[in-house]
C-alpha cells in the first residue's frame, strides 16, 4: 500500500474507534444501562458523535483524501485501495454538508427520544413520544436542505441507508409490487384453509427458546468467539469492529416463533459484518453495501432458510426433542404451516413473509408525507390507523399496536424502512443465483449443514464489505439490476403450495 493511501488509513482508523466507542454506549444504552442514566448518556454519545464527526471532516481529512486519490490512479480501479478512497471521498464530501451543531443537537434529541419511545410504548401514550417526534422530523427536513437541490426531500435521506437510491424509483418498484403483492395474500385469504399455529402459543420455557436460537445460529456459522447475544426490546445487532458483532433478541414464553425468527434474522446481519474481508477493518468499507443488501442477509436466514422446510426437516425433531410436551404429537408439516402462516397482524416484526411488505409500504408513504408536510406528526395515529384499514382490513386497538411499534424513529431513522422490503428483493435474487451455483443446497439444508452456503455468501457478498454500491454489487452477483419478480416467484410457489391455491 502507498504512503499516503497509509496515512488516509491511520485517520480512518480514529474516526472508526470514536464511532465504534458510541455504538457500544448505544448498544449498553439497550441493553444494560439503568433508565435513571438517559441523560448522561446522551451527553456522552453526543461528545462522541461530534468528535468522530469533527475528524473526519477536518481539513487534515480532506487533504489525505486528495493526496491518496493522486496515489489510487495508478491502481486498479476495483481494488480495495482505489475503492477505499472512492468511498472515503464521497462519504466526506456528503458529511462536510452536515455541520457539527446539527449533528451533537441530532445525538441528543435521538438519545432522549429513545428513553420516551419505550415508555410511551409501554404505556401505549403517543402524546409522550409526540414532541421528540416533532423535534426529529424538524431535524430531518433541516439535514436533507444540506443537500439541496434534490429531486425529493426524501432523496438525501433515503441515500444515507440505500447509496444511489431514488425516491422515484423505491416508488416505482413498489407501485409494481403492491398489486401483484395485495392479489396473492387476497388470494390466500379467500382460500381460506385453516391453518392451525395454536401449538405456538403454548408455554415454552424462555431459557430453552434461547438455547435452541444459540445452537441454530452456531449451525448457521455465527462465531461466539467475535460476538455474543442479550436481551433487548427491539432487537438490533451492532459491531464495533469485525471482532465483535453483538445480536440482540427479546422472547415470549407464549409465543414461540418470535424469539427463533428474531435471532436468525439479527445473525443474518451478523454472520455479513463477521464476514467482511478483515483487512478492511477500521475504514468506512468495515460496513455492509447498504442496509438493503444487509437486510437480505437477514431475511434470507431468517425467511428463505429458517421458515423453508427443508430447514425444518433437519430441526424440528431436534425442536420436538426440548418441547415434546407442546410439539411432541406435532407433524412436520403442520409446524412448517404453522410457521408461515398468513395473518393480517397488528406488529411487522411477527409479520408472515405475504403481507410484510404491506407493513414497509404503509410507513414508506406516512414518511414521506411527514417529510413533505402534508401529514403533520400530530395527526400521524389516526393516518396509521386509517391507512392500515386500507391495506391490512384492520385497525390496531393502541398506539403501542400501531404507530409505537417501531424504534426507528426515535433513532431518528427516517428513510430506513424501505431498505427492509429492498433487502427481501434482493434475497429472492441472490438466491436463485444460489440455487444455481449450489444445485444440491436444499438437501445441504435437510441435513442442517449451511457450509457452503455461508461459503458462496461470504466470496460474493460478505468480504466487499462496502466496496461496491448495493445496485453494482447486485448486477456483478447475479448479472441483473434489482428485480421485483424472483421475490413474487418465490412468495407465489411457497404459499400456492401451503394454501393450495
Ligand atoms: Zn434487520
Amino acid at each position: 500500500m502507498g504512503k499516503k493511501i497509509e496515512a488516509l488509513r491511520e485517520l480512518l482508523g480514529v474516526v472508526a474507534d470514536l464511532t465504534a466507542a458510541a455504538a457500544l454506549l448505544g448498544w449498553d444504552q439497550q441493553t444494560y444501562m439503568p433508565s435513571g442514566a438517559a441523560g448522561g448518556r446522551a451527553m456522552q454519545l453526543a461528545t462522541l458523535s461530534t468528535l468522530a464527526h469533527e475528524h473526519f471532516v477536518s481539513d487534515e481529512m480532506g487533504a489525505a483524501i486528495e493526496a491518496a486519490k493522486a496515489e489510487a490512479k495508478d491502481l486498479a480501479p476495483d481494488s480495495d485501495e482505489a475503492r477505499l478512497v472512492r468511498k472515503t471521498e464521497h462519504d466526506y464530501l456528503k458529511e462536510i454538508k452536515v455541520p457539527s451543531s446539527w449533528v451533537s443537537e441530532y445525538s441528543r434529541a435521538t438519545a432522549m427520544a429513545h428513553q420516551d419511545w419505550e415508555q410511551a410504548r409501554a404505556e401505549a401514550d403517543f402524546k409522550r413520544f409526540q414532541p421528540h417526534l416533532e423535534k426529529i422530523v424538524e431535524l430531518r427536513r433541516h439535514y436533507a436542505d444540506f443537500f439541496a437541490p434534490y429531486d425529493h426531500l426524501y432523496d438525501p435521506l433515503l441515500d444515507d441507508f440505500e447509496p444511489g437510491m431514488k425516491t422515484a424509483e423505491v416508488k416505482a418498484v413498489f407501485d409494481a409490487l403492491r398489486p401483484r403483492q395485495v392479489e396473492l395474500v387476497q388470494a390466500i385469504f379467500e382460500q381460506g384453509r385453516p391453518v392451525d399455529d395454536s401449538f405456538l402459543h403454548l408455554n415454552y420455557d424462555l431459557d430453552k427458546q434461547w438455547n435452541f436460537g444459540v445452537e441454530v445460529i452456531t449451525a448457521f456459522g455465527y462465531d461466539f468467539k467475535r460476538g455474543r447475544q442479550d436481551k433487548a426490546v427491539h432487537p438490533f445487532t451492532t459491531s464495533f469492529g469485525l471482532d465483535d458483532v453483538r445480536i440482540t433478541t427479546r422472547l415470549y414464553e407464549d409465543y414461540f416463533s418470535t424469539a427463533l425468527t428474531g435471532t436468525m434474522h439479527e445473525a443474518g446481519h451478523a454472520l455479513y459484518e463477521q464476514g467482511i474481508k478483515s483487512t478492511l477493518g477500521r475504514t468506512p468499507l468495515e460496513a455492509g453495501a447498504s442496509l438493503g443488501m444487509h437486510e437480505s442477509q437477514s431475511r434470507m436466514w431468517e425467511n428463505l432458510i429458517g421458515r423453508s422446510k427443508p430447514f425444518w426437516k433437519a430441526y424440528f425433531p431436534k425442536l420436538q426433542g426440548v418441547f415434546p410436551q407442546q410439539l411432541g404429537n406435532v407433524a412436520m408439516e403442520d409446524f412448517y404451516r404453522a410457521m408461515n402462516k398468513v395473518e393480517r397482524t397488528y406488529i411487522r416484526v411477527d409479520a408472515d413473509e405475504a403481507t410484510y411488505n404491506l407493513h414497509i409500504m404503509l410507513r414508506f408513504e406516512l414518511e414521506i408525507a411527514l417529510m413533505d408536510g402534508s401529514l403533520a406528526v400530530k395527526d400521524l395515529p389516526e393516518a396509521w390507523n386509517t391507512k392500515f384499514e386500507d391495506f391490512l382490513g384492520i385497525i390496531p386497538p393502541d398506539d403501542a399496536k400501531g404507530v409505537l411499534q417501531d424504534v426507528h424513529w426515535s433513532g431518528g431513522m427516517i428513510g430506513y424502512f424501505p431498505t427492509y422490503s429492498l433487502g427481501n428483493l434482493m434475497a429472492a435474487q441472490l438466491w436463485e443465483k444460489i440455487g444455481q451455483d449450489i444445485p444440491n443446497l436444499e438437501e445441504q439444508i435437510e441435513r442442517g449443514q449451511f457450509g457452503a452456503l455461508l461459503g458462496w455468501l461470504r466470496e460474493n457478498i460478505h468480504q466487499h464489505g462496502a466496496k461496491f454500491e448495493p445496485i453494482e454489487l447486485l448486477t456483478r452477483v447475479t448479472g441483473k439490476g434489482l428485480d421485483a419478480d424472483p421475490y413474487m416467484r418465490y412468495l407465489t410457489g411457497k404459499y400456492s403450495e401451503i394454501y393450495e391455491l
